[in-house]
C-alpha cells in the first residue's frame, strides 16, 4: 500500500491534467476522481458515493491547485467540495503534525464551523492530520497553547483575528490553502473588514477557495481581494 501511495503521489499532477481534459459528465462517482485511497475510504465509510453538482464541477480545479470561486444554493454539498481538496492538498504535500498550520477554513458561525469540523474528521479519518476548532466559547488561553500543533483550523473570523493579534504561537507562514465558506453570509454578518485584515496576514503564495450560496457584488469584491485568477463555478437550479 505504501508503494502504491508513493506511485500515486509521483504521478498525481499528471492524473489531474488528464482528468481536467475530460468532460465533468464522465465523473459519476467519487472513485472516478484521482483521489488518495485515504480520502476515498473516508468517503465510502460515510456513504458518500456520487458527487453533487457543485462537487463534481469544482473538485478537479481545486485539486489541481487553482483558486476557485464556487456558488451553489444551501444544501447543495459545498462542505465536501471544500473538505476533499483540503485533505488532498495536505496529503500531496505529505503534511504531518510537526509541519504546523496547512489549511485554514473560515466559517460565519460556530454551528457551521462545527459541521465542517465534523465532516473533516469523518471523511479525513484515514489521514493523519490534526484538525482544530477555533470558535470561541472556550477560554482563549485554552486554545492558545494547542493552536501551534494544529494542521487544519476551522474557525470563525473574530476568534481567529484575536489569535493573530494576541497569540504569539499563532503562525500562518506555512499555510497552503485558505477556504472562505459561506462567504455571502459572512459579508451579511458584517465581517468584510475582519476578513480583509485576516487575509492580509496570510502568505500570498497559497491556494484560495471561496464558496457562497449567492454571487453578490460583495462576494465578487471579496474574491478579488482573496483569490488569484480564480475559476468561477456557479450551479443554477433547473427551472
Ligand atoms: P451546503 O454547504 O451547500 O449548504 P452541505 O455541504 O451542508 O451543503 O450539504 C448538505 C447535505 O448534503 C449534508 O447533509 C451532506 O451530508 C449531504 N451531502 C453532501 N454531499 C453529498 C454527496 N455527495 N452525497 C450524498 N449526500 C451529500
Ligand atoms: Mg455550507
Amino acid at each position: 500500500l505504501k508503494e502504491q501511495e508513493q506511485e500515486m503521489l509521483e504521478t498525481i499532477d499528471q492524473k489531474y491534467q488528464e482528468a481536467l481534459k475530460k468532460s465533468t459528465r464522465q465523473f459519476h462517482n467519487f472513485t472516478d476522481f484521482p483521489l488518495s485511497w485515504r480520502t476515498l475510504e473516508g468517503l465510502k465509510e460515510n456513504d458518500y458515493e456520487k458527487p453533487t453538482e457543485i462537487q463534481r464541477d469544482t473538485i478537479l480545479y481545486s485539486l489541481s491547485g487553482s483558486d476557485v470561486v464556487g456558488a451553489a444554493k444551501t444544501g447543495s454539498g459545498k462542505t465536501l467540495a471544500l473538505v476533499i481538496p483540503v485533505l488532498e492538498a495536505l496529503w500531496r504535500a505529505k503534511w504531518c503534525s510537526s509541519y504546523g498550520l496547512g489549511a485554514l477554513i473560515i466559517s460565519p458561525t460556530r454551528e457551521l464551523a462545527l459541521q465542517t469540523f465534523s465532516t473533516i474528521n469523518a471523511v479525513g479519518k484515514c489521514h493523519d492530520f490534526s484538525c482544530g476548532l477555533v470558535i470561541g466559547g472556550s477560554e482563549l488561553g485554552f486554545e492558545k497553547n494547542r493552536i501551534s500543533g494544529i494542521n487544519i483550523i476551522v474557525c470563525t473570523p473574530g476568534r481567529l483575528l484575536q489569535h493573530m493579534d494576541e497569540n504569539e504561537q499563532m503562525n500562518c507562514d506555512s499555510l497552503q490553502i485558505l477556504v472562505l465558506d459561506e462567504a455571502d453570509r459572512m459579508l451579511d454578518m458584517g465581517f468584510a473588514k475582519q476578513l480583509n485584515s485576516l487575509v492580509s496576514n496570510l502568505p500570498s503564495e497559497r491556494q484560495t477557495l471561496l464558496f457562497s450560496a449567492t454571487q453578490t457584488r460583495n462576494v465578487k469584491d471579496l474574491s478579488r481581494v482573496c483569490t488569484k485568477d480564480p475559476v468561477f463555478v456557479s450551479v443554477h437550479e433547473n427551472a
